[in-house]
C-alpha cells in the first residue's frame, strides 16, 4: 500500500511535467507572467527541499552509525564504500567525457558573447579538503554545508558509541528525529507535483522548444552516458562484488528509479531507496549508513554530466581540450561531485568549479542552465542507482566475510 502511495507520487510528478512542457509552449507569449507568478511556487518548493536535507543527512547518518554500535564496524563499511564511490565516479567522469567528445562534431559553435551567469566563487581543491572540517557546530547545518554535516554526524555518532548504555535515551532520541524529520520530508514531497511544474512552465515559456531543440544533442550524449555507466559498470560490480544478477536489481530498483527521474533529487528518494534495497537483499544496518552518505557525496550521473558540460562549453566557444585539461576534469568533477548535495540542481552550481579548473569560461553555465531539469532528472537517477549499487555490494561482501548482518 505504502508503495503504491509513493508510486504514484512519482506519477503524479511525471504528469506535472508533461503539463508544465505544454502550458509552457502555450504561454510563450507571456513568458513574463510565467516568471512573475509561477516561478515563486517553485522556488519555495526548491526552498523547503533544501530545508530539509541538513537534518535528513544528520540525523539518518547519527542513526546508521548509531545501529552499528561498533565503531571497527563503521570503519570497514565506511572504507569499502567510500573506495567504492570514488572509484566509479572517476570511471563516469572517463565515459561522460569520452562520449561527449564523440559527439563533439555535433556541438555548434555559439555565439557566445551575450552570454552571463553569476557563478560562486571556485574553490581550490584543497580548500574544498580543509572545508570538510567545520570550525563551528552550528554552521554545518545553517549553511547546508553538506560535507560539514556528515562529519558532525560521524562523530556524534561515534560518540554515543563510545558512552555504550550510558546513551542509550540518545540512540532511542535520534531515531525518534529521524522518524520526524523523514515525515517532514515526506509531506514536502507530496508538493513536488506543484513544485515541478511551477518551476519548469516558466523555463519552457521563456525558451521555447528552440532551447532544447538546439541542446538536443548535449542532452542526449549525456542520457547515453548515463546509460553506458549503468549498464557497463553497475551491472558488472552487482553481478561480480554484489553477487546478483543485473536484470533482478534494475527490476528492483525500478520504484526508486521512477521517484528520482522525476523528483531530481537524490536525499529526497532515500526513504524509498531504502526500501527497495532492502526488498532486494541488503542488510538494513549497511543501507541506513550507506544509502544517506551516498546521497551526498556519491553523484555518478552529475560527475558525467560536469564532464559532458565541460566539453560541450568549450565547443560552443572554439576551445579543444587537451589530454591533460581531460585528466584535469575527472579529478575536478570527482570532487565537485562528492561536495554535491542531493537537491535539485545543484549539480549545476558546482559545475563552475570545474570549468574553473580547466581555465573555461564559467559564463558558459548560462548555456546550459535552461534546461538543467532535463538533465538533473537523468543525472539523479544514476545517483540513486549507484548508492543502491552499493549497499548492495558491501552486504554482500560482509556476509561473504562472515559478519552476521
Ligand atoms: N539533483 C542531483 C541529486 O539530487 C544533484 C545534482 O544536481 O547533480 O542527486
Amino acid at each position: 500500500m505504502e508503495k503504491l502511495k509513493k508510486l504514484s507520487l512519482a506519477a503524479q510528478i511525471f504528469i506535472a511535467l508533461v503539463l508544465a512542457v505544454i502550458a509552457g509552449l502555450l504561454m510563450q507569449s507571456h513568458a513574463e507572467f510565467a516568471a512573475t507568478y509561477i516561478k515563486p511556487f517553485g522556488t519555495i518548493f526548491l526552498n523547503l527541499v533544501k530545508f530539509i536535507v541538513g537534518p535528513i543527512v544528520l540525523f539518518s547518518i547519527m542513526a546508521g552509525v548509531v545501529s552499528m554500535r561498533d565503531i571497527r564496524k563503521v570503519g570497514q563499511i565506511g572504507g569499502i564504500t567510500v573506495v567504492y564511490y570514488f572509484c566509479t565516479t572517476a570511471v563516469a567522469t572517463a565515459i561522460g567525457l569520452a562520449i561527449a567528445n564523440l559527439f563533439k562534431g555535433g556541438f555548434p559553435a555559439l555565439e557566445t558573447s551575450s552570454l552571463s551567469y553569476e557563478a560562486p566563487e571556485a574553490t581550490s581543491k584543497m580548500d574544498v579538503f580543509v572545508n570538510i572540517f567545520p570550525s563551528n557546530f552550528l554552521t554545518p547545518i545553517t549553511e547546508a554545508n553538506m560535507l560539514q554535516v556528515i562529519v558532525t554526524a560521524l562523530l556524534i555518532g561515534f560518540a554515543i558509541i563510545l558512552l555504550g548504555d550510558s546513551a542509550a535515551k540518545a540512540v532511542d532520541g535520534i531515531n525518534l528525529w529521524n522518524g520526524i524529520f523523514m515525515k517532514v520530508m515526506e509531506m514536502i514531497l507530496s508538493l513536488s507535483p506543484v513544485g515541478v511544474f511551477c518551476l519548469l512552465c516558466p523555463v519552457i515559456a521563456a525558451n521555447g522548444p528552440m532551447v532544447i531543440g538546439s541542446l538536443a544533442k548535449v542532452i542526449l550524449a549525456a542520457y547515453c552516458a548515463y546509460v553506458l555507466h549503468a549498464i557497463i559498470v553497475y551491472s558488472a560490480t552487482i553481478s561480480t562484488m554484489g553477487g546478483m544478477s543485473p536484470v533482478k536489481f534494475f527490476k528492483g530498483m525500478l520504484p526508486a528509479i521512477m521517484f528520482a527521474f522525476s523528483s531530481a533529487s537524490s536525499v529526497g528518494t532515500l526513504p524509498i531507496n531504502m526500501e527497495c534495497t532492502e526488498n532486494l537483499g541488503a542488510s538494513r544496518e549497511v543501507s541506513s549508513f550507506v544509502l544517506p552518505l551516498g546521497a551526498t557525496i556519491n553523484m555518478d550521473g552529475t560527475a558525467i554530466y560536469q564532464g559532458v558540460c565541460a566539453v560541450f562549453i568549450a565547443s560552443c566557444y572554439g576551445i579543444n581540450l587537451t589530454p591533460a585539461q581531460m585528466v584535469s576534469i575527472v579529478l575536478t568533477a570527482t570532487l565537485a561531485s562528492v561536495g554535491t548535495a542531493g537537491v535539485p540542481g545543484a549539480g549545476m552550481v558546482m559545475l563552475a568549479m570545474v570549468l574553473t579548473s580547466v581555465g573555461l569560461p564559467i559564463d558558459g553555465i548560462a548555456l546550459v542552465a535552461g534546461v538543467d531539469r532535463i538533465f538533473d532528472m537523468g543525472r539523479t537517477t544514476l545517483n540513486i542507482t549507484g548508492d543502491a549499487s552499493c549497499s548492495i555490494i558491501v552486504s554482500n561482501i560482509l556476509r561473504r566475510r562472515g559478519a552476521k548482518i
